[in-house]
């Protein structure tokens, strides 16, 4: 049964995906002023700006190219270009920073091998720029396909990770495959409204698969722990965990989530690497994180009324 918080992020996700709900975010700055909460800017200089001052206070940076579900080979090509884009950057800058990517926006909608190349041609690229590739984990239609590629291009170059959902019933086993591979894998609890056949529905249930995940990461040293989550009771459990851990790992977060338990954890010595997202299509990412708290719609709510 799902409880109330998971009731809300369904019926949150379901009205964003309407047409005039999305002209009401994306036509009216009120919407643009919501998204710069958790958007760096819609281009790549203001996401270098951010990085660069996330890196002077000592913290990491994954830089994300906003976009996803691309349904042609040209888009695709776009979207591996400004990636491409993105490393240079990080490399021109000294940037302590990685990119995250989502495979349909790769192409993988179109044809896995667009999406397989675009992959290889990141992760050979990231190399040359001494940083690493994040493969973000999108719908549960993708989860298969997703980690064949990280299977396929993992051992060629070592310098992926991959997200894991903790919601999803068959994650124990997908990290049974990619910790066999190193590289590092970014535990959190799951963005999409998936069917119970697929995840649990009930954020208890959520919580309780995360910390049976995070036990399992946190106890081999064998791939590098991404523990991503702005959860109080989680990120206690890893401090726990952090004390009898035999390698290190590190936290991740995303931008305009929680700065001050971001300092908090800075404070406390941990490694801390912020999710900052850029580029003029963030209106799926804004909904996501409109979904995982009432009071982000709240916001958006009493920006409308000019209060
Ligand atoms: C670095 C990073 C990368 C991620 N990558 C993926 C991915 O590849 N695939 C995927 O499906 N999901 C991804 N996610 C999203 C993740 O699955 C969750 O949806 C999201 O992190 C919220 O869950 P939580 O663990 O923070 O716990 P919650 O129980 O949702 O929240 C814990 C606390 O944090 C606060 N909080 C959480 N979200 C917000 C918010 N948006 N605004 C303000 N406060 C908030 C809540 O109020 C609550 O107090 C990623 C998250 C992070 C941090």
């Amino acid at each position: 049964m799902p409880d109330l918080s998971s009731l809300y992020r369904r019926g949150m996700l379901g009205i964003t995906e309407r047409t005039w709900v999305r002209r009401l975010f994306t036509e009216y700055p009120v919407g643009r002023r919501l998204a710069t909460r958790f958007v760096a800017g819609e281009g790549l200089d203001d996401a270098v700006a951010v990085a660069g001052a996330l890196n002077r206070s000592g913290i990491s940076v994954s830089m994300d190219h906003l976009g996803e579900h691309v349904h042609d080979a040209g888009s695709a090509s776009e979207a591996l270009a400004d990636y491409m884009a993105c490393l240079d950057q990080i490399e021109a800058e000294h940037l302590d920073a990685n990119v995250s990517v989502k495979l349909t926006q790769l192409g993988l909608a179109v044809d896995p091998s667009i999406a397989s190349d675009a992959l290889a041609k990141l992760a050979k690229r990231a190399a040359g720029a001494g940083t690493t590739v994040t493969v973000d984990m999108e719908e549960s239609i993708w989860t298969e396909a997703t980690i064949e590629l990280y299977e396929e291009i993992q051992p060629r170059f070592g310098n992926l990770g991959v997200a894991v959902q903790a919601y999803l019933h068959r994650t124990e086993d997908d990290l049974r495959r990619i910790m066999a591979l190193g590289g590092h894998i970014r535990l959190c609890k799951g963005a999409y409204v998936e069917p119970p056949e697929v995840a649990v529905q009930d954020k208890r249930q959520v919580d309780a698969r995360f910390r049976h995940l995070l036990t399992m990461l946190m106890g081999e040293t064998a791939t590098y722990p991404a523990i991503a989550t702005h959860d109080n009771a989680l990120i206690s459990d890893t401090y726990a965990l952090a004390r009898s851990r035999d390698g290190s790992f590190e936290f991740q977060m995303l931008y305009g989530v929680r700065p001050t338990l971001q300092q908090e954890i800075l404070e406390k010595g941990y490694r801390l690497r912020i999710y900052v997202p850029y580029g003029s299509q963030w209106y799926p990412y804004l909904t996501r994180r409109m979904a995982e708290r009432p009071a982000n719609l709240a916001l958006f709510l009493r920006a409308v009324v000019g209060k």
